[in-house]
């Protein structure tokens, strides 16, 4: 009996613990016996355990890359950022050179951005002058002004490692979907800080900048930045922060990117017009570049300059190949 209860106990417990971290778990098992457990609440797409099964014996293989973990960080209060693992980062002795490099992760097939990781040096930094990125839309992207926010703009094009580091800057691998406080408060202030060590010391400084998504949400939760000179062994530069992509008094739905006044209900939200083809038929949404749209009957065709969020109000929804 009490054995009983201590493994209901144990069940209850394990439960509690995949409610609260949002932990999902997919098992594939194959022909060989081997078990891949991929668990979401984690960053990385590194971050796989698997346990495989070989002539009754088991062998348990555990890869993290990262002990970074999203459910010990504290929902956030005041502060853009809080610091991770006592402030140091979590790169390995491997990962260090005195070579500059960068390197960008595939976008996911949710058209997310993964880690991007650079030793920046001097020779990266750029010397052109910016070029416009208005034509990307990173995941989750949407148009939209509150009189709250500075600059007005909710979202920014945001460089997982700044421009004036690298000098990527339409590189889509290398932007998301970050609100402005993300990029201003939470990460212009180490990326500044990281350029004006460079510039005075031209010593190189390891950079890792990982987007953490929430199981298949589109918009970041928030993005973990790890830095380490590498000359003087961190004496120059050393941190590991998660700064929050979050605004003050917005309440945002990360999975789309919707997002909405928290106090002030009558708020001026203005979503920029854009011009879009519209479906009179099949109700859909279309940007006039769409293959799609080109297909539409003339009598089912409207042009408009219109608001997304206004046609979906209408009862239209977004072409899933554009996208609009
Ligand atoms: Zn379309």
């Amino acid at each position: 009996m009490k054995y009983l209860k201590q493994i209901k106990l144990l069940i209850i417990l394990l439960l509690m613990i995949f409610t609260l971290t949002g932990c999902t778990l997919e098992i594939n098992t194959n022909s060989e016996n081997t078990i891949t457990i991929h668990t979401n609440t984690t960053n990385t797409a590194q971050n796989i355990v698997s346990v495989q099964k070989e002539d009754n014996k088991q062998n348990v293989e555990v890869e993290t890359d990262s002990t970074f973990d999203l459910s010990k960080i504290p929902s956030y209060r005041e502060n853009p950022y809080v610091i991770v693992n006592d402030n140091k980062p979590f790169f390995e002795d491997k990962d260090f050179t005195n070579e500059s490099f960068e390197s960008y992760s595939e976008l996911d097939s949710l058209n997310r951005c993964g880690v991007a990781i650079a030793n920046i040096g001097k020779d990266l930094m750029p010397t052109d002058e910016r070029e416009s990125i208005g034509s990307i839309k990173p995941s989750g992207w949407q148009t939209v002004k509150y009189e709250s926010v500075d600059g007005k703009y909710l979202y920014n094009r945001c460089h997982l490692i700044g421009f004036q580091l690298t000098g990527e800057n339409s590189n889509k691998e290398n932007l998301i979907t970050g609100t402005r406080y993300l990029n201003v408060q939470g990460m212009l202030p180490f990326e500044n800080m990281v350029a004006d060590y460079i510039k005075e010391t031209n010593n190189h400084v390891l950079y890792r900048v990982t987007p953490i998504f929430e199981n298949d949400n589109l918009v970041a939760s928030g993005v973990l930045m790890e830095a380490k000179s590498y000359e003087d062994n961190g004496e120059g530069i050393e941190f590991n922060v998660y700064c929050y992509n979050v605004q003050p008094n917005i309440k945002i739905n990360y999975k789309t990117g919707e997002s909405s006044s928290v106090n002030n209900t009558n708020e001026i939200v203005e979503e920029v017009k854009t011009k879009y083809v519209l479906n009179t038929s099949s109700k859909k949404i279309h940007l006039p570049e769409c293959s799609n749209a080109k297909d539409i009957k003339e009598k089912n065709k409207r042009e408009v300059f219109e608001a997304k969020v206004v046609l979906i109000k209408q009862g239209y929804e977004p072409c899933g190949s554009c996208k609009p």
